[in-house]
């Protein structure tokens, strides 16, 4: 589709999905902030991802570690030393590009002119702690979620006493300051992260890879991405981060050309062993008790990316009435409003007064609910159509005679009459 991301940007923002971070100053290059709309559907991943890989399970701990953390985490880690990206500046007009995604390597992306020596860029912002400005109290905003989870190995181990395999999960945002933040929500420098560590025996590691990467497709599959966008890249060895011996990455065809969604690692035993944590195992195979380092499966998600994902799946164009509509054709179950509620006539009392009962007893069920009574029923369904939401509910004269109702799908457009009764079933047997 022709400007498919212009469309999708205005939609966002007109709508109350995403506006561009603190718009009223001139915005913030990398920042975005989340409307109504927006927050909604990101909470419905984020349950979706939290019952499928946490909550569904026995062997998964949830856990939500501070994003300031002691510094030597990230020395230990490697990502003082290693967490940056190659930094290049055009010799002519002085403008910085990230020297991997020039269209032209060697060329700057805006003049043309030859760009200078690469120079590796820490990605990691910096801050300070405490009312002492000295070198002792600087500290970083989590480049990602993943540290929080080893830190807390131990703490998990004391108090749960799991046994291998087990997984620490954890949702949060995670801070980077990329060289050229770009593509709308899809590289941000503030964004949220769906991250598991994954403990495995050092033989058992192939297994659980291939595991987590079918959970995966499965669960891209259940929240509606349109999977024949989804393809899978086995990151060449030359690529891999420092810590991963093998990283397969989902990668999405989004309007701008087909890159990383989500990311599959093998971490080794890099991480525990750096932090000096290790696990007794008790394995009934072996004579007693050994002390191991567990090995790592992380599959690492980010939240902002699957909302994009989610908006280019969505996004349909087609005709209605003579007129072109667009509309986001999301799950149900994924969609930020179920359903919304009319009254026909917006000046009638008793039709108001029986749409505001349905809306309350729907409202109470569901949650995701709206009222809308702007404008004439044709403009409601588009601007309903808009949002994504899959059914809309009239209330009109015949529902003052016999408690029916109309009830409209949002794809076909075709409406039937449900009893007030039946409503609630109706909805429930759909999400
Ligand atoms: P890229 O190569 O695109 O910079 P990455 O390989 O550095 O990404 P990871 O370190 O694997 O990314 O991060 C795990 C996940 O976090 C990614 O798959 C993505 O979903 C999300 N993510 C990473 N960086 C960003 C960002 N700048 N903006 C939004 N989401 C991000």
């Amino acid at each position: 589709m022709e400007n498919l991301m212009e469309k999708i940007i205005s939609l966002a923002k007109r709508r109350g999905f995403v506006y561009p971070g603190s718009d009223i100053y001139g915005g913030l290059a990398g920042t975005y902030d989340y409307g109504p709309l927006g927050v909604a559907l990101k909470n419905n991943v984020k349950e979706s991802w939290r019952k499928k890989f946490v909550s569904s399970r026995s062997d998964m701990y949830e856990v939500d570690a501070a994003i300031i953390m002691n510094p030597k985490v990230w020395e230990v880690s490697g990502h003082v030393g290693g967490f940056s990206d190659p930094l290049v500046e055009c010799t002519k007009c002085k403008r910085r590009f990230r020297e991997d995604t020039l269209k032209e390597k060697g060329k700057c992306d805006e003049c043309g002119s030859p760009t200078g020596e690469a120079r590796q860029f820490n990605m990691m912002f910096a801050t300070q702690i405490g009312a002492v400005e000295d070198s002792s109290a600087k500290v970083y905003l989590r480049p990602e979620t993943a540290q929080g989870i080893f830190v807390n190995f131990k703490n998990i181990v004391d108090s749960f006493h799991p046994k291998l395999p087990f997984g620490m999960a954890q949702i949060g945002k995670a801070f980077r300051n990329e060289i050229t933040p770009r593509d709308f929500i899809f590289r941000v420098r503030e964004f949220e992260q769906m991250e598991i560590e994954y403990f495995v025996r050092a033989a058992d590691w192939e297994k659980y890879f291939e595991y987590f990467k079918a959970e995966m497709l499965a669960w891209m599959e259940e929240i509606g991405l349109d999977m024949g966008k989804v393809h899978e890249l086995n990151v060449a060895d030359a690529d891999l981060a420092h810590y991963s011996k093998r990283t397969t990455d989902f990668e999405f065809e989004y309007p701008f050309g087909q890159k990383e969604l989500y990311g599959l690692a093998y971490r080794t035993d890099f991480d525990l062993k750096n932090h000096g944590l290790e696990y007794v195992d008790d394995l009934p195979a072996q004579a007693g008790e050994a002390k191991i380092v567990p090995h790592i499966i992380e599959p690492s998600l980010g939240v902002d990316r699957t909302i994009l994902a989610l908006l280019c799946s969505a996004y349909a164009e087609d005709e209605k009435d003579g007129e072109v509509r667009s509309y986001l054709k999301f799950a149900p179950h994924m969609a930020p409003v179920v359903c919304a509620v009319s009254p026909l006539l917006k000046n009638k009392p008793e039709l108001v007064d029986k749409a505001r009962i349905v809306y309350g007893m729907m409202k109470a069920e569901f949650g995701r609910v709206m009222w809308d009574d702007n404008g004439n029923i044709g403009k409601r369904y588009r601007r309903q159509d808009e949002i994504g939401t899959p059914w809309c509910i009239v209330v009109d004269f015949d529902t003052l005679e016999d408690d029916t109702v109309t009830v409209r799908d949002r794809d076909s457009g075709s409406q039937e009459r449900i009893h007030i009764n039946q409503l609630i079933q109706y909805v429930q047997e759909k999400i």
